[in-house]
């Protein structure tokens, strides 16, 4: 089978997590990130609390995460965000 992707060459994968402004609405620290998880329902992109993991907002992902179907890729076509 051929591989799409090489393999990763780091010993541990991780999410990168962009700091938000402002303050937490459950216990006021002003520790926002926003970042894509995939939990119960798919992928979402999520601004959480990194002191109480209160979710600030949460908003559905494109289906697959970040990876793109070469179809979408051939055609020139962005991946719909799944129905929810
Ligand atoms: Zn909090």
């Amino acid at each position: 089978m051929r591989q799409t992707f090489p393999r990763s060459d780091q010993r541990h994968l991780y999410a990168s997590r962009t700091a938000v402004d402002g303050a937490c609405p459950s216990c006021r620290a002003e520790r926002l990130e926003e970042y894509r998880v995939l939990s119960d329902g798919g992928w979402f992109d999520v601004c959480k609390c990194r002191e109480c993991l209160t979710s600030v907002r949460r908003v559905p992902a494109p289906p697959f995460g970040s990876y793109r179907p070469y179809v979408f890729v051939i055609s020139d076509r962005e991946v719909p965000n799944a129905q929810r």
